[in-house]
């Protein structure tokens, strides 16, 4: 069975280990335990660490693009970069693990949007406009203070939704302000996804979607991502488990139906002992990685989802998406 995560942050991390002179990064961290999971396509996120912000943003971005292509030139025969549903298909045929891109946060275009075709050319086929900072496009709700800016799209940000539009990119509305969330409804007329995001009738945070917002990407044809985020899941985040996680899918099946579900898991542990040692790194994710999406699909199996209804959460939601944007 083939299984879609729509939102790893695996570029960052790849390139933190290029720079201190790693090579086959993704095979010798990721490769066998996609492989053993079922894992086959992911969608690697170029996420901006703030060090870098505001002046290196788009040259780390780059890097992480660059980093990317040359893991594929090490290891072809592993991993592939899918720009469109053919390389999806091509992936599945071939056996390979198939990368998807996408920019968390604007930060890299700056207020350029010239810059969007760039990205796009290089690969990048999603675009969230904000991550937990304010952009030149949106604002992000800052997720440990859990704000609700009053802010939601710039200009800027509306133009670059249709620049989107024209290109071929998805739009990724996880991190955005309620307003944001609205503007990106008036103003776009796509499917939308919610890469990593879940529901906050059960999770009070303002990452979560609302129900009303998540009937909205349902009846545009769109995706919503479970995210493994313990923050995300339960009012005392060090109690989140992936039963938690499971009831919030099912709370999604009950608003959306089973067709608008997908697995988006937002692991950061590889990141918190790559890039902050100092934190305890076992609190963040619910899921402690792929090895344990077994017992998730063992809690989704006891809320009553049937084995046909798991293969479209796992799969083919996000996929039949794909395929319709990504020509
Ligand atoms: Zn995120």
């Amino acid at each position: 069975m083939f299984r879609v995560d729509a939102h790893f942050d695996l570029l960052c991390f790849v390139y933190e280990k290029r720079a201190k002179g790693e090579t086959r990064v993704i095979e010798k961290y990721f490769y066998d335990n996609w492989i053993k999971n079922n894992f086959n396509i992911i969608v690697s996120s170029i996420f901006i660490d703030s060090i870098f912000i505001p002046e290196m943003a788009l040259r780390n971005a780059l890097d992480q693009i660059s980093c990317l292509y040359e893991e594929i030139a090490e290891t072809p025969e592993k991993i592939m970069l899918c720009k469109n549903y053919i390389d999806i298909e091509k992936a599945e045929k071939e056996n390979k693990i198939g990368i998807l891109m996408s920019l968390e946060g604007s930060e890299p275009i700056g207020n350029d949007p010239f810059l969007l075709r760039t990205f796009y050319e290089l690969g990048v086929r999603f675009i969230g406009l904000a991550w937990n900072r304010r952009t030149y496009c949106a604002d992000g709700i800052p997720v440990c203070k859990n704000l609700n800016k009053q802010y939601g799209l710039t200009d800027l940000g509306i133009d670059l939704l249709s620049k989107a539009k024209e290109l071929g990119m998805i739009v990724d509305v996880s991190h955005l302000t309620d307003q944001g969330f609205e503007d990106v409804m008036t103003f776009y007329d796509m499917p939308v996804i919610a890469s990593h995001s879940n529901c906050r009738t059960l999770t009070d945070h303002l990452r979560n979607l609302t129900d009303v917002q998540m009937k909205k990407i349902a009846q545009r044809g769109g995706v919503v991502g479970i995210n493994s985020f313990s923050l995300f899941l339960n009012k005392e985040p060090l109690k989140a488990c992936i039963s938690d996680m499971a009831e919030h899918m099912s709370h999604m099946r009950s608003i959306m139906g089973t067709d608008h579900i997908g697995l988006g898991f937002d692991f950061c542990s590889h990141i918190r002992s790559s890039l902050y040692e100092s934190e305890e790194k076992d609190k963040f994710d619910a899921m402690n990685g792929y090895d344990e999406f077994w017992i998730l699909d063992k809690e989704l199996s006891k809320k009553g989802f049937s084995e046909d209804e798991r293969e479209r959460v796992y799969s083919k939601n996000f996929l039949r998406l794909y395929s319709q944007i990504l020509q």
